[in-house]
């Protein structure tokens, strides 16, 4: 059953905050959940994007991959699409955008994804380094990206937004990757001006929020003394 109105969540943000950064998923059983989507890899192993079914990695050398069936995530967001037109923008900042979309929508207590598509005056994105086991803490790898800029690209930003209620089961507000058109850049994005672009938006009435209840690191683990609203905040804004 491809229900268009779940939004789908392999583990959390929070589980990745101590350095349980296992790969606990792979990317075919994501994709059982979804045609679209975002994560990143085992060991926080760049950014992911998957647009119409094809999932793609952006590495923090800056390179683009097809990501392969048994390519492992310890945390992901999919849904199947079935956006809905919203509106066209023009000389937009990210922030402005989003600010249309409350102004648009009475959308800020549920789950909703966006697909912003067109030309973007400039874009700021990074990608994360590989860590390898023991793994470092989410704030100490998130520190070791890269930050990649461009300017006048043509390409795809995908967009969940998580009520700030929920900020630990995801990131409160905006959480979105870009992949450009020609598939050679594209990452976490940091910020961005779009010049022109059709935006589409998708409401979700159901989260589904998967454990990664065959990891006996996080079975085990003791949430209470980590620092999970701030680190998440650092790590990714
Ligand atoms: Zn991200």
């Amino acid at each position: 059953m491809k229900d268009q109105h779940v939004l789908y969540q392999h583990s959390t943000l929070a589980t990745l905050v101590p350095g349980l950064l296992k790969g606990t998923l792979t990317m075919k059983e994501l994709l059982q959940h979804g045609d679209t989507g975002i994560g990143t890899g085992e060991g926080l192993d760049g950014e992911l994007i998957i647009l119409d079914g094809q999932p793609y990695q952006v590495r923090s050398t800056g390179e683009v991959n097809l990501v392969a069936a048994d390519f492992k995530l310890p945390f992901a967001n999919a849904h199947f699409a079935h956006f809905e037109p919203l509106m066209t923008v023009k000389n937009l900042t990210g922030v402005q955008l989003e600010k249309r979309v409350f102004a648009a929508t009475h959308y800020q207590n549920i789950f909703f994804a966006l697909k912003v598509s067109g030309h973007f005056k400039q874009i700021k994105t990074r990608a994360v380094a590989k860590s390898e086991p023991p793994y470092p803490t989410l704030l100490a790898t998130a520190q070791a990206q890269q930050v990649f800029n461009a300017d006048g690209i043509a390409g795809t930003l995908i967009s969940y937004y998580a009520p700030q209620l929920f900020n630990g089961v995801a990131v409160g507000g905006y959480h979105s990757h870009f992949l450009a058109a020609n598939h050679d850049f594209g990452g976490h994005v940091l910020n961005y001006t779009v010049d022109s672009a059709d935006v589409q938006i998708q409401a979700f009435t159901s989260l589904e929020q998967h454990f990664p209840v065959d990891d006996p690191d996080f079975m085990a683990h003791d949430f209470a003394a980590d620092n999970i609203a701030d680190d998440i905040e650092q790590s990714e804004k």
